[in-house]
């Protein structure tokens, strides 16, 4: 058994794979992974970083594990990937390759409309840093949240932050100075794809802490003092504006041949492989098609979150160790998948569900809980560990999952 597998991008997907091929490969099977970042901060940590609850330090960690266990880390900038000749092209090497996994996650864009770069964003350590600067000095009345564009990774998150960033400036201040919270958003319901059911639950939670909902409202440009201008010329003015920037798919994979609409890459739904031999590609690079949708009222692809690139990475690996010692590949990549949303109160709402269900996603949100938060915080505490090098890390989080009643 003889090969060399690079995966491209050390962030969840990546360093999930990179460890698990690692972890059921003998040492005959060299398995390479390109990163352009030495510290890899943990994106759900943006969240409380910009609350002013997190250190931008204590939220990243760096692929040294990796390398102790025996994963060649080349720190470049891929810039290409010729299929053709099953070569990767960075910016200092040329990386030859056997099978190659693509876990290069989404680009941000913000320029992709006009005047938007001036809003801020926490979609980065370095936008989550100015917001919290930002919220500690806010006077105004007013703050919108704008989601412009879909698809964008985690559904859940710029709602998170509207329930908490309400909180926050509320407990702040006296009640004839409360702060006035919308989200404008280019969808219809939140976490479209997970249903109405979802959707309408959190437009409930949001009004009842006074957030206005505003949803079919695509962003065409903002001003420079705050105003957001929508189709037909409409026009709304906020005091702060806080963007989820538009989304794309990796840069370096422009030109092989793998990207579609958007710049993601369409993917068998089970297995991640994409159209090119011995190519995968998981995480929020993908476009991860939903079995028999066909409604065109919503969005048919897999929404882009952690959880998904950490279970797709794990079945990719899998049925690539199982491909290199000879045998048939077994994993599917199921679908499912679960996340915590952050509700204020010390309170989190818990979502799981199984997105490849037919004829449609069975999905739920399960109310505000104290556990729920708890389980929140397992799960980053888990992550940090495991990227450590912890091999404790994922059985704590199963235990931590059984322990809050989470597991299915
Ligand atoms: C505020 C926020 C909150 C979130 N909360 C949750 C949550 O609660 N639960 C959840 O499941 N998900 C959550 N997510 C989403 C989650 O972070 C992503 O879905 C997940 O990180 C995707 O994993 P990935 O491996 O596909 O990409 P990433 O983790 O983004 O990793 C991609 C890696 O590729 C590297 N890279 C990119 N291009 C190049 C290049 N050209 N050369 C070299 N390296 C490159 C990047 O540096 C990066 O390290 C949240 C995201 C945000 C922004």
């Amino acid at each position: 058994m003889k090969g060399r597998i690079v995966i491209l991008g050390g962030g969840i997907g990546g360093l999930v794979a990179a460890l698990r091929l690692k972890r059921r490969l003998a040492g005959d099977v060299e398995v390479i992974l390109v990163e352009r970042r030495r510290t890899q901060p943990f994106a759900p940590a943006f969240i409380p970083l910009f609350l002013g609850k997190r250190e931008p330090g204590r939220i990243a960690t760096d692929l040294s594990a990796a390398e102790r266990k025996g994963i060649r880390v080349v720190y470049d900038e891929v810039s290409s990937v010729a299929p053709e000749e099953r070569l990767v092209i960075a910016s200092r090497e040329r990386i030859p390759y056997d099978y190659l996994i693509v876990a290069l996650g989404a680009e941000t864009d913000s320029g992709a409309v006009p005047g938007l770069s001036a809003a801020h964003e926490f979609y980065s350590l370095e936008g989550a840093v100015k917001l919290q600067e930002a919220l500690a000095g806010f006077q105004g009345q007013t703050v919108g949240i704008v989601i412009p564009r879909l698809p964008f990774k985690c559904p859940a998150a710029p709602y998170e932050a509207a329930l908490l960033i309400e909180e926050k400036l509320r407990l702040r201040r006296p009640r004839s100075h409360q702060v006035h919270l919308q989200v404008l958003t280019a969808e219809k319901l939140p976490m479209g794809t997970a249903g109405p059911v979802v959707g309408r639950a959190l437009v409930d939670l949001l009004s009842s802490r006074g957030i206005v909902f505003r949803p079919e409202l695509p962003l065409q440009e903002m001003t420079g003092e705050g105003v957001l201008v929508f189709p037909g010329g409409q026009t709304e003015k906020f005091d702060l504006v806080i963007a989820v920037p538009p989304h794309m798919g990796p840069r370096a994979l422009a030109g092989s041949g793998l990207a579609g609409a958007g710049g993601w890459v369409t993917v068998d739904p089970h297995t991640l492989q994409s159209s090119m031999d011995r190519i995968y590609v998981i995480g929020d690079s993908a476009s991860v098609p939903l079995p028999g949708r066909h409604n065109p009222d919503v969005p048919l692809a897999l929404p882009k979150a952690g959880v998904f690139a950490h279970s797709q990475a794990e079945a990719v690996a899998d049925n690539l160790a199982e491909l290199l010692q000879g045998r048939t590949p077994s994993r599917s990549f199921n679908g499912k998948g679960s996340c915590f949303l952050e509700t204020g109160r010390g309170l989190a709402a818990y979502g799981a569900g199984d997105f490849f269900a037919t004829p449609a996603p069975q999905v739920s949100l399960l109310p505000p809980r104290r556990r729920y938060r708890w389980g929140k915080e397992i799960f980053e505490r888990s992550w940090t560990a495991f990227t450590r090098g912890s091999m404790a890390a994922e059985k704590v989080w199963r235990l931590g999952e059984r322990i809050l009643g989470l597991a299915d």
